[in-house]
């Protein structure tokens, strides 16, 4: 333990203590710390650091040399403030070490005449640059005692995320304040008495984290830390698998399966391999009494619908009830058409619910569902939320949203009965991110795409090439095909190299080689009829070219669509590009997508699009995204509030994630309410951080 800094006989501060009662801080700066959200102490030595520079290397000042961070310690030989013209005061010292002198030189930092006059002893750290080789703006640090205590100069100097109000300096002298009453006093989540990364006490894991004396010390405390938050993580996976996996909580089905092979044999296709083995996967879940809960993530076009579909079929010839819930009104239509299409003369009973039904048609419904009339209803997943009771819903089939389902299980589970949850996604998880933020989910993978379907060629083009795009698009119109025109934004709010949808609208009427055809508008601002008019028009082939934002993203059949162009490709994450082009090619037709790389984008963007020509296995690009772009809005998991790791990285610590998934697997078995004393902690810290899907499993 490191012995407090501040003198004599005072007990040390409570973790919990407000940082306002921090010598140096006061009630302003404290209202400043609370915009960064750091209330109490224990917050503030929560608050890690961004980044740290390594200005650790001192060297004499005979041999410092430009492009390098280097450290020097000297005297202060001259000082002086310089007024410049615009009314700044600028502050210039010289530092000397016997070897030579260094120049430095410090904009609007005029107050620092009182603290840098001629005599002191200082470590500076920066690079030098320019005729004069003179540093501008250096880290700095008084040197009072030993060069092992310095905070802000000569070490690796840890970079925080600031707001007004808090200086680089404040900051770092709280956290070390801080650090000296607290850090060995913070609640730690982890169980005493582990090996591995955890075996590091958590105060000396802070302490090496904002300040570390090596690189191997931050690398120790980084990983310590790191795999608390996995941890931590783990545990709500692994409570909530216990909880809603229970047995005896849903609905046992196996059927003979009479309802499921006579809508099969109505299919005019047979089901790929891939989708044999994901239904596989899914009958033997339903077949047992505690509820599914399983992912099925398969490629744009793999044919997930259709798997589904069967499985509804299990449930409704058990006498219950399913739902299929689809994102938004346009792809819950499409499903109703296409489900209602395939049913048609099997006996299964199908009602589509939309924002378009009449309340007649409600009423009728709800009259059924409340009498437990075994049947589909498809619709969105609001229909699950608000509109409808359903008597026996057996089976949810969720499309395209991975999370969804925690809370509405949850709330069904309070009344006793669990609906098997089937979620469908054409986002491929990257392996450690479905670990981190999924693992409550089983998985099933559909790799393969149907046969018969024309290729699809993935073509990277800049802004420049726009009278070629035009002419093509032209050619493939004449052909009878249909495109889509995909753009980011439907307002361009001032930027010039932004493509937006009405103005991409109006600048495409107007081309000659585009004369013939009629152009349609889709995007997330248009009332849901009109959404649907428009893409009802389209899909009969009333409209050539569809300008679109990514509305249309996700699950769009409209296989005479050929052309998919899509502009300021740049924006789009690489998994997010794969689904859009996975918009064509559903027919038999060859079909072309074409990235159009917008005019601010530079070389690094276009390369990055170039992966997409290169590779068609969706897997990859989301590997790619991770490592490119991080977890960010992708797979949902930011709203789940499960990806705010901020040392864990998960496209590199995969190892980090097994252990911690072990971890919590051997503790919930061992102690699944964690009602020890040992986990007393962990529980506390688990209850405050993820209250809502964890009410049920530590109920009590
Ligand atoms: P997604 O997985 O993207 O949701 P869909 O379920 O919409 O894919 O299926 C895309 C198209 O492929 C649909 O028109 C569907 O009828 C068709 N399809 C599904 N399975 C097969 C198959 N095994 N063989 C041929 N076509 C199939
Ligand atoms: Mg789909």
């Amino acid at each position: 333990m490191t012995p407090s800094r501040i003198s004599g006989a005072k007990p040390p501060l409570d973790p919990r203590t407000r940082v306002q009662f921090l010598p140096g801080v006061g009630p302003g700066r404290a209202l400043a710390f609370e915009r960064l959200g750091i209330v109490t102490l224990e917050h503030l030595v929560r608050h890690y650091p961004r980044t740290w520079l390594d200005a650790s290397h001192f060297v004499r000042v005979r041999e410092l040399r430009p492009g390098e961070l280097l450290t020097v310690v000297g005297e202060v030989k001259h000082a002086s403030s310089l007024r410049t013209r615009g009314g700044r005061t600028d502050f210039t010292i010289t530092v000397t070490d016997g070897t030579g002198a260094l120049p430095c030189y410090f904009f609007g930092q005029g107050w620092l005449s009182k603290q840098l006059t001629p005599g002191t002893r200082v470590v500076v750290s920066g690079e030098i640059a320019g005729a004069e080789r003179q540093m501008a703006n250096p880290l700095f640090e008084v040197v009072e005692g030993d060069l092992e205590s310095l905070l802000h100069a000569g070490r690796l100097v840890p970079v925080h995320a600031l707001t007004r109000g808090v200086s680089a300096r404040g900051l770092r002298q709280a956290v070390r304040r801080a650090l000296d009453q607290v850090a060995d006093r913070i609640p730690d989540p982890l169980p005493t008495g582990w090996g591995g990364v955890a075996a590091l006490p958590l105060g000396q894991a802070l302490r090496d984290l904002h300040f570390p004396p090596d690189a191997a010390a931050l690398e120790a405390a980084r990983a310590r830390l790191a795999f608390e938050e996995l941890f931590l993580v783990q545990m709500v996976m692994e409570l909530r698998r216990r909880v809603f996996a229970e047995e005896g909580r849903a609905l046992a089905i196996s059927g003979a399966g009479a309802l499921a092979d006579r809508v099969r044999a109505a299919l005019p296709f047979t089901l790929t391999a891939g989708q044999e083995a994901a239904l596989r996967d899914i009958r033997s879940d339903l077949a047992r009494s505690s509820p599914m809960h399983r992912l099925v993530v398969g490629d744009v076009g793999s044919g997930k619908t259709v798997v589904a579909l069967l499985a509804a079929c299990a449930a409704v010839e058990s006498g219950a009830q399913a739902a299929l819930l689809a994102p938004t009104e346009v792809l819950a239509r499409q499903h109703g058409a296409t489900v209602e299409r395939l049913a048609a003369g099997t006996g299964l009973v199908v009602a589509t619910h939309t924002g378009a039904s009449t309340s007649a048609e409600r009423r009728a419904l709800q009259a059924k569902l409340s009498a437990g009339e075994p049947l589909l209803v498809v619709g969105t997943h609001a229909l699950l939320e608000e509109k409808l009771r359903f008597h026996s819903l057996a089976l949810a089939i969720v499309d395209e949203q991975h999370r969804f389902g925690v809370r509405q299980r949850a709330a069904l589970a309070a009344k006793g009965m669990l609906p098997h949850v089937l979620v469908l996604t054409a986002t491929p998880i990257p392996r450690t991110l479905q670990l981190a933020c999924f693992g409550d989910l089983d998985l099933s993978v559909i790799r393969e795409r149907p046969a018969g379907r024309g290729r699809l060629v993935t073509r990277v083009t800049g802004e420049e090439k726009f009278p070629q795009i035009l002419e093509f698009m032209a050619r493939e119109l004449s052909a009878g095909r249909q495109a889509f025109v995909v753009v980011p934004a439907i307002e361009a709010g001032g930027r010039p190299d932004l493509r937006a949808a009405q103005t991409e609208l109006e600048r495409l009427k107007v081309q000659p080689p585009l004369a013939p055809y009629r152009l349609g508008l889709l995007h997330g601002k248009l009332r849901p009829d009109e959404k649907q008019e428009v893409m009802d028009a389209f899909r009969r082939g009333e409209l050539h070219i569809l300008v679109a934002t990514t509305v249309v993203e996700v699950g769009v059949d409209i296989p005479n669509a050929t052309l998919m162009i899509v502009e300021n490709a740049e924006r789009f994450g690489l998994s997010q590009l794969h689904q859009l082009r996975g918009r064509v090619g559903r027919g038999e037709h060859r079909s072309v997508c074409v990235l159009v790389a917008g005019a601010l984008a530079g070389a690094r963007a276009r390369e990055r699009l170039e992966v997409m020509t290169r590779t068609d296995d969706g897997f990859e690009l989301a590997e790619a995204d991770l490592l490119l772009r991080g977890p960010g809005e992708l797979w949902g998991t930011r709203q789940a509030g499960f990806t705010d790791f901020r040392l864990a990285d998960l496209a590199r610590d995969e190892g980090l994630l097994l252990e911690a998934r072990d971890a919590a697997r051997a503790l919930v078995a061992d102690d699944p309410q964690l009602l020890a004393a040992a986990h007393a902690t962990l529980r506390g810290i688990l209850r405050d951080r993820f209250r809502e899907p964890l009410e049920l499993a530590l109920a009590g």
